[in-house]
């Protein structure tokens, strides 16, 4: 089987180790420059705290104004 090469196996100088997020499972550096490990990012760390559900409903999406999607007869130019 040929090994296929990727950034991450590069010997030099990368003592870093690469997890996988817990959360997302991408690839992240397991290093003091990465706060977030072993997550990817502050936002899988969050998630995986419990803390994004309740952040989830704080967040206001989009509001669509009543009446924007039933447009069965109405139409106004
Ligand atoms: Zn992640």
């Amino acid at each position: 089987m040929r090994c296929t090469s990727s950034i991450w196996n590069s010997p030099v100088a990368n003592p870093e180790r690469i997890v996988a997020c817990p959360n997302c499972g991408k690839s992240t550096p397991y290093s003091s420059k990465n706060s977030y490990r072993p997550f990817c990012s502050e936002r899988c760390r969050l998630i995986d705290l419990g803390d994004w559900a309740s952040e989830a409903h704080a967040i206001p999406g989009r509001e669509l104004p009543p009446g924007a999607l039933d447009d069965d007869g109405k139409q106004e130019y």
